[in-house]
Formats: C-alpha cells, sequence, structure tokens
C-alpha cells in the first residue's frame, strides 16, 4: 500500500493530465435467468458539480433465484455511498473507497436478509475515478486489465471453496463444513461445498440458508493506471469456466467496447456451449489526447513476461501479480485487501471519521446515530482487544455487531447477546 501522503503528491502531480475517456459496452446469454449487471457513469461525488463525475460497474450471478442479485444491484452503489464521509476531497474520497465498499457490502447482506428470500449471489462491482479503478468483489465473477502494455492482470481473487485453501479453513473455523456432494454407492463428485447449503462459493451475499461464515465482505483492489489507459473485462463465471483470463482478453483484441463484450460471449459459448449464464462488460479506459482506439495486440517482445502472470483460474496470490506489474510500470498498486474479518477491514477511528457534524457516533456499516454509549467497538471482544482498542472506533450498533459475531462464528445468526 503507498502511504497517502506520496498518493497525493502523485494526485496533484498528475490533476494536470486530463481525465480519461470511457467506452463501454455488455453483452449477455442467459440460461437460467440469474445473471445481472449495473453500468452507471453519471454518479456524481460532489453534487452539483459535472467534474466530480465516476462511473460504476457490476456483474451479478445469482443463486437458487435472483432475488438477492437484484436486490444487490439495486441498492449496493447507495449503501456504499452512503458509508464514505462527506466533505472529502477526491483523494480523500478515494482513499475512503475500501473501507465504505466493506460497509456497503456487508449492509447490503444485512438488508437482504430481512426480506426472507433464499437465493444469493457474487458481485463484482467496479468503480472508475479518473485513472483509479477500484475493485470490490464476493464470488467469483472476475475482473481483469488489459493494459496497453499487454500484461493482462487480475484484479479480483475466486471466492470457490475448492480454489482457496484459506477460505476453507475460515469456514471451517467458523463452524461450516467443508466436503463434496456424496451419490450412491458413497463416491464424492463435483467441486468442494461448504454444509449446510452446499454452496461452492465461501463469499456471496445473501444465502440466509447456507450459514453466516458465507460472509460478504468483498476482497478489494484499488490500481491506477498509467496514462495510456487499458481495459478491463468484468465477467461472471459463464465465461471464466471457459477462458483463461489471457484468452478472453485475446479474443477481443483490437474490437471497440462493445463489439469486444459480444465476441467475448460468443468466444465462451463456442468453447464450452451455454452451460450457464454468461455475461461480460468490456470497458476500455482510454487517454482524452488520443484518437478512440481500443486494446492492440501487444507486441511479440512482451509474452515472455506474460506467460508466467497469466493463466486460467490461477492460484498465484494476486499481490504478487501485482507487484510483477508494478514493477514494470504498467499499474501502481494503491490498496488491497481481502480479509474476512470485519476488525481488520475498518481500520481504526484516525483512518476515516465515524462521528457525524453533530458530533455523534454513527455505526460504520448501517450508519445509524449512536448515542455514546450505545456503540460498541469493533475491536471489542476480538482477538484484538487490548487494554485499550475496545475504547477506539468505529463502532458498531448492537444488530451490526450481531452479524460480526455472526459471521465469524461466534453465535448463530440471529441469536442476539442481551
Ligand atoms: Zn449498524
Amino acid at each position: 500500500m503507498v502511504p497517502l501522503a506520496a498518493l497525493i503528491k502523485e494526485e496533484a502531480r498528475s490533476e494536470k493530465l486530463e481525465r480519461p475517456l470511457l467506452r463501454y459496452g455488455c453483452a449477455s446469454q442467459s440460461k437460467k435467468g440469474e445473471d445481472f449487471f449495473l453500468m452507471k457513469t453519471d454518479c456524481v461525488r460532489v453534487t452539483g458539480n459535472p467534474s466530480s463525475t465516476f462511473a460504476v460497474f457490476a456483474v451479478l450471478d445469482g443463486h437458487n433465484g435472483n432475488a438477492a442479485a437484484i436486490y444487490t444491484r439495486d441498492n449496493l452503489l447507495n449503501h456504499v455511498l452512503s458509508a464514505v464521509p462527506r466533505g472529502l476531497s477526491r483523494d480523500e474520497w478515494l482513499h475512503a473507497l475500501p473501507r465504505a465498499l466493506v460497509a456497503g457490502f456487508v449492509k447490503t447482506d444485512k438488508e437482504f436478509q430481512t426480506k426472507g428470500q433464499t437465493s444469493g449471489t457474487t458481485v463484482t462491482f467496479v468503480i472508475i475515478d479518473g485513472w483509479t479503478v477500484t475493485v470490490a468483489s464476493v464470488g467469483d465473477s472476475r475482473c481483469i486489465l488489459d493494459s496497453q502494455g499487454g500484461a493482462v492482470s487480475l484484479l479480483t481473487v475466486d471466492h470457490r471453496l475448492e480454489e482457496n485453501v484459506e477460505e476453507r479453513e475460515r469456514v471451517t473455523a467458523s463452524g461450516g463444513e467443508v466436503g463434496r456432494l456424496s451419490i450412491v454407492g458413497g463416491a464424492e463428485i463435483g467441486p468442494l461445498r461448504c454444509w449446510p447449503g452446499g454452496l461452492c462459493l465461501s463469499r456471496s451475499i445473501g444465502d440466509i440458508d447456507v450459514g453466516e461464515f458465507i460472509v460478504p465482505i468483498p476482497y478489494v483492489k484499488q490500481v491506477k493506471l498509467s496514462t495510456a489507459g487499458g481495459r478491463l473485462i468484468i465477467a461472471s463465471d459463464g465465461i471464466w469456466d471457459a477462458l483463461s483470463s489471457e484468452s478472453a482478453a485475446k479474443s477481443c483484441h483490437g474490437l471497440p467496447a462493445e463489439l469486444a463484450a459480444r465476441q467475448v460471449v460468443k468466444e465462451a459459448l463456442r468453447t464450452r456451449g451455454l452451460k450457464d449464464d454468461t455475461t461480460c462488460i468490456v470497458v476500455d479506459i482510454i487517454p482524452p489526447d488520443r484518437s478512440v482506439k481500443p486494446p492492440q495486440p501487444p507486441p511479440k517482445k512482451m509474452n515472455k513476461f506474460k506467460s508466467f502472470i497469466l493463466g486460467k483460474r490461477s492460484k498465484e496470490p494476486a499481490n504478487k501479480l501485482a507487484k510483477k506489474l508494478s514493477s514494470v510500470g504498467i499499474v501502481e498498486e494503491l490498496f488491497e485487501e481481502g480479509s474476512a474479518m470485519l476488525a481488520e477491514r475498518l481500520g481504526t477511528e484516525s483512518s476515516g471519521g465515524t462521528t457525524t457534524s453533530s458530533g455523534l457516533f454513527t455505526c460504520a456499516i448501517c450508519q445509524v446515530d449512536l448515542a455514546p454509549s450505545e456503540g460498541v467497538s469493533v475491536h471489542a471482544g476480538s482477538i484484538f482487544s487490548t487494554s485499550s482498542k475496545p475504547w477506539e472506533g468505529p463502532f458498531l450498533c448492537s444488530d451490526c455487531r450481531d452479524k460480526k459475531d455472526a459471521m465469524e462464528g461466534k453465535r448463530p445468526s440471529g441469536v442476539k447477546v442481551l
């Protein structure tokens, strides 16, 4: 992570550069009707200030019904934005986003649980502000970056029990069981799933019937592109079960965004047929001083480099990939955090205010006002409990504290501590 001071200095230097143009398109083939997407390019950070525009793109892949995906598409953005403190400069706003994304994901999950619906959804949620791309994701809908230098990198991790040993250990430690489906005769088939519920994912929004250890806490990554720009491909597993990151990027080189999205879907269907809902968003981030030109095939000399950062469902940790990328000056990594522990994700009071202008404390997740005696520190009663931390913010209301304990396996969902 780059220190804030360095970040601000860098921003000040690049403020002279114009903001990039965005060109984007989406394509989808439905099998079960559970994939959804969001493309919104007219969001503003400061009301009434058109120069504070930012864009949001999201892919949501629902399971056991579409209610969680639709609810998340319609509410997550507002929940994230309401978790960003007011009156921040652009740099402060960007710096506050990772934490606001965590709060927004958890709030959306918590609210959806009150609807009495049993579905769940993956979410890959991308905020583009200038050259800075912030991605938050739960589940296995990937976002990849094809930079102009010709390197393809993964901006998400796959929260699949089969491929993520850390997540398997977390789920087991929180009271879930991980195993394969058994068929008659005792043979085990298919990918690793968690029980009860039988979900293959280790994180999602919704899934009230599966268990609170399937958490909505997103992996978050924030990168700054070079002014050469790049292409983002955000897609559901209908694409990634058929194509590696590299072949998805390669299949649409040279095409404008809208055609590119269609081409990636077509390529996935050609490889594997329509086995699952298949959705793909392509976003080109284009320097303003150049004619609109989609990413070109990389020069041959990049191939050696590419070959060791790529791979289908690569198990290489994303931070290692990012370091390699930043070492060749393609992207600058600003933030990366994937922990499933809320206390580690909400930070301390000093890293972002949670008091309102009226001096009241607010809940770091749902933003309700708290009386000074009411809030429980996010650090209280956790392994982070030290002599001083239980009194440090950020604070949670009693509802969100219950949610936190349930996600950590400390008590069943919905059981309150009196
Ligand atoms: Zn709350």
